[in-house]
């Protein structure tokens, strides 16, 4: 019955030469499928419970592995394997403490968590001064003068003007990833980063920093958003504020990681690769549901979607599961280094990392030419309501591929609430609508159908 259906269409369109084809016809097919089927959710579910906090190299992130390793399988593709490579973990210890003192008493309790890659206070923690600032350029005015031996609070808000949270966290997030090694150059013993969230909360949000290496290092919290406001107000009426904190995290020696990679290989053109990815590890006190399990399922989607409805790629369709995006994209590099050494053609590299909320279009990273056969695809996803075709940035994992000419594709979903659960406890499984988790993963299997069957970067 169905056969015939779609006969009858093609059959109509040849002769109105208007209206569906048979690509959109296979479009349908791919929504049809993920919007009836409990994969998706389930192996989401699966990898939030049973690996949370699967950080590079904890034991979690091995957990994650074998549990996606195992789902892929199901998913029918003609190869499954790890690409090794080393990563370089950080553990956060026991559970910070950070309190806001007035002369000898404890005024504010500070919702704290310590930075990725911060060195640890010792165990008697650290106490001083607070000085707030809103950027490099005031850390710079006030100088060693009114600086040195004192903690700096760092407390920019991201810009809630931006219509999108994307930018907003793009120049506010500088404090949490360079703010010790700038505070550190005026003699800062620690600082106290304002949670890079639109999200009014107590829940901070941590994420990596990173040192200079010729800049003594000093430890590094970030506190929740209504814990800074606080801070910041007491610290108007009483310039004299004290914070007092203590982590006890480290980094860690290298340990054996890996990608994982499936394939399903190409009809025609086996050699040519399009590259579908996500990562797999998340920050430790948080599941990773939109960050960036979903992305994962996404991207598992197609290669469930592909065999399940009998769809052969022209061209190999790579799904790669990146590890250490989070901390030092150790899974990105490798994959690039792998691709050069090899002298692998990829056509194009998708990625999926900016959650799972409502999808509304993807970005593209390319020459002119490639672009505008991109755009040429809005017409497939209108019925679908995804009308956001843009000059994409390409996702971390996927970026290195950009050296090779590489067009380089996004998905974006809906950013508005991103931010209220990115790198903190709020994102968890539950934060995820399956729904919007279905939408997004065939979205991104219409796309990737697309570009090879209609050889979109084919020059
Ligand atoms: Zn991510």
């Amino acid at each position: 019955m169905k056969n015939l259906l779609i006969q009858f269409f093609l059959a109509f369109n040849f002769i109105t030469g208007f209206g569906q084809d048979s690509d959109s016809l296979v479009i349908r097919s791919v929504y049809d499928n993920e919007l009836l089927s409990e994969v998706p959710i389930n192996n989401l579910r699966t990898l939030c419970k049973k690996a949370p906090g699967r950080l590079a190299g904890s034991p979690a992130s091995f957990i994650a592995l074998n549990l996606i390793e195992k789902a892929i399988q199901r998913m029918g593709p003609d190869t499954v394997y790890r690409q090794q490579l080393e990563v370089y973990s950080w553990n956060r210890g026991k559970k910070e403490e950070a309190i806001a003192y007035l002369g000898e008493k404890a005024t504010l309790k500070l919702h704290a968590l310590a930075i990725g890659g911060s060195i640890s206070t010792g165990i008697n923690g650290i106490k001083s001064t607070i000085v707030e600032v809103h950027s490099f350029e005031e850390l710079k005015k006030l100088g060693s003068e009114k600086i040195k031996g004192k903690i700096v609070f760092f407390n920019q808000p991201m810009d809630p003007k931006f219509i999108s949270p994307s930018p907003a966290y793009g120049s506010a997030v500088y404090q949490r990833v360079f703010g010790a090694s700038e505070a550190a150059r005026y003699g800062a013993i620690g600082v106290v980063v304002r949670s890079m969230t639109l999200a009014s909360d107590y829940e901070p949000h941590t994420g990596i920093m990173h040192y200079v290496d010729t800049i003594a290092k000093i430890p590094a919290i970030c506190i929740s958003t209504l814990d800074a406001d606080s801070l910041s107000k007491l610290l108007k009426t009483d310039a004299s504020v004290k914070v007092f904190f203590k982590t006890d995290c480290n980094n860690l020696p290298a340990i054996k990681s890996y990608n994982i990679v499936a394939e399903i290989k190409g009809s025609v053109k086996p050699g040519e690769i399009i590259t579908v990815g996500a990562h797999i590890d998340c920050w430790d006190v948080c599941e990773g549901a939109q960050d960036d399990g979903a992305g994962c399922i996404h991207v598992m989607e197609v290669l469930r979607l592909f065999h399940e409805l009998g769809i052969k790629p022209k061209r190999t369709i790579r799904v790669v599961i990146f590890m250490d995006e989070e901390m030092h994209q150790s899974g990105a590099k490798k994959y690039a280094e792998t691709v050069k050494q090899k002298n692998e053609k990829i056509y194009a590299a998708y990625e999926s990392d900016s959650g799972s909320l409502l999808p509304l279009g993807f970005g593209c990273m390319s020459d002119e030419h490639s672009y505008s056969k991109f755009l040429t695809l809005e017409k497939y996803f209108k019925p679908y309501s995804i009308y956001e075709f843009y000059k994409g940035h390409g996702d971390v994992d996927v970026y290195p591929l950009k050296d090779f000419g590489v067009p380089l594709l996004n998905l974006h979903p809906d950013m508005q609430r991103y931010f209220d659960y990115h790198h903190s406890i709020n994102d968890r499984f539950e934060a995820v609508h399956p729904r919007e988790l279905k939408l997004c993963s065939a979205a991104t299997a219409s796309l990737i159908y697309l570009i090879d069957k209609l050889d979109i970067f084919t020059k």
